[in-house]
């Protein structure tokens, strides 16, 4: 008879067994042929374990419940936790936080030692198929046996990323032990737009910002976006996608400002590049504020004529230009599929989650961490700290079980 079996080696599952491994015997059971396959892809192939501004608003989910979940193992902790084994880390923009290495090697090898010499049993290429609860405890039959234990810690992710082994199993196993699952929807996903001029800005990024109107509320994001032939990417996208995909039940409108510089600078700023270039033809003023291609694409599209020379644009014209930029208006059709979604949004309730154990409200000896829960960072490693914070929370408190 095992103490815990983990359904799941990724950062939620591996840092479970890691602690829990202290004074507990543990399996560590995964599908794939190796562990960590979302830690090695994370911040590309550069591991973004967390950032150094956590914040629940960050997330979408239970803001009381990641609060108690921080309290426990919030991010300077968890950067402690990595130092201390070894793993130098540093901070990049908009907080990111990686190794000095810049490989997720890095933390993958730490985490793999972790594991080796806490002598926990990890089985890899077995998949989990089924669990039923007995009078002992209960019964994980896999593709290749089956395994007794007292406790179950389901940390099977989402079904992100598919191509990288990822399944929806852990849904089909919280249900069928009568959990609530909450609606999933792409999180961390580029956007599709209608409407045929984007496509023609294919490849070029720009710091914009996304600003999400929906009765009378307004949300606005910023950062680098990038477009694509079926419409925007980039880490600004990314960041923003879930908000909007929410937000268009409501009928929210979206506008991209192509000019959130003019914050720093001023209009005038603006004014004294166009009225430098006299002589020059019109889409030459934007180019020390916006990539030239946006210029040229987007310009046409307010019917001006490119040929057009700086000074013979009224001032009428030039403040409507100024006004289209600051709010382009794009048609939202949706979110890419789960193939290209970073992580899914939606899961176990955590309502029905003892935060101070992770342990199931309904079936005792039932745990859950990390993205299988309704719990869902932006990109920046907020699901990489939440799946390591769940999963040290469960592995402790199965640790100190008699
Ligand atoms: C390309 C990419 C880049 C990302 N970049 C970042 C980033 O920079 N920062 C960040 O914070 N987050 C990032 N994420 C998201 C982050 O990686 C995940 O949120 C995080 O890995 C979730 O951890 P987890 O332990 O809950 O699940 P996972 O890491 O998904 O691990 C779940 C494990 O369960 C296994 N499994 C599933 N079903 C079964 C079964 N039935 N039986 C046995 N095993 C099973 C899977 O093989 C997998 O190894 C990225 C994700 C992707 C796909």
């Amino acid at each position: 008879m095992e103490d815990l079996v983990i359904i799941g080696g990724g950062p939620a599952g591996i840092m479970a067994a890691i602690t829990a491994s202290a004074n507990k015997k543990v399996v560590l059971l995964d599908k794939n042929p190796s562990l960590g396959k979302k830690i090695l892809a994370s911040g590309n192939g550069k591991c973004n374990i967390t950032n150094a501004i956590l914040e629940e608003d960050k997330y979408c989910g239970d803001k009381v419940f990641l609060k108690k979940v921080f309290a426990e193992l919030d991010n300077m902790k968890l950067m402690k936790y990595f130092e201390k084994r070894g793993v130098m880390l540093k901070v990049e923009g908009f907080g990111r936080v990686l190794p000095v290495t810049e490989t997720s090697a890095s933390i993958m090898d730490c985490l793999s030692d972790e594991l080796l010499s806490n002598n926990i049993a990890v089985r890899y290429a077995e998949q989990v198929l089924e669990i039923n609860k007995n009078n002992e405890g209960f019964t994980v039959t896999t593709g290749r046996g089956s395994y007794e234990t007292k406790n179950v810690l389901i940390s099977t992710g989402s079904p992100a990323y598919p191509q990288m082994g990822a399944t929806a199993d852990g849904y089909k196993f919280a249900e069928k032990f009568g959990h609530t699952i909450i609606p999933l929807r792409p999180a961390i996903v580029p956007l599709e737009l209608n409407g045929n001029w984007f496509h023609k800005l294919q490849g070029v990024r720009v710091e914009a910002e996304l600003l999400i109107y929906t009765k009378g509320k307004e949300k606005i994001y910023n950062g680098e976006l990038l477009f694509t032939k079926y419409g925007i990417s980039g880490p600004l996208t990314l960041d923003a996608a879930l908000y909007i995909t929410d937000e268009l039940k409501n009928n929210a409108e979206v506008f991209i400002n192509f000019l959130p510089v003019l914050k720093e600078f001023g209009v005038a700023a603006l004014s004294a590049a166009w009225d430098y270039r006299p002589e020059k033809p019109v889409f030459t003023f934007l180019s020390g504020f916006l990539p030239k291609k946006i210029a040229l694409i987007l310009l046409p599209l307010l019917g001006v004529d490119l040929a057009k020379k700086c000074k013979e644009l009224t001032l009428k014209e030039r403040e409507n230009i100024i006004s289209a930029l600051l709010k382009w208006p794009i048609q939202v059709k949706g979110p890419k599929s789960y193939k290209e979604a970073m992580a899914i949004a939606g899961g176990v309730s955590t309502a029905e989650i003892d935060v101070k154990t992770m342990e199931s409200k309904k079936v005792p000896g039932l745990y859950f961490a990390g993205e299988v829960l309704d719990i869902t960072g932006e990109s920046g490693g907020y699901n990489m700290q939440f799946a390591f914070s769940s999963g040290y929370i469960a592995g402790k408190a199965i640790k100190n079980k008699n």
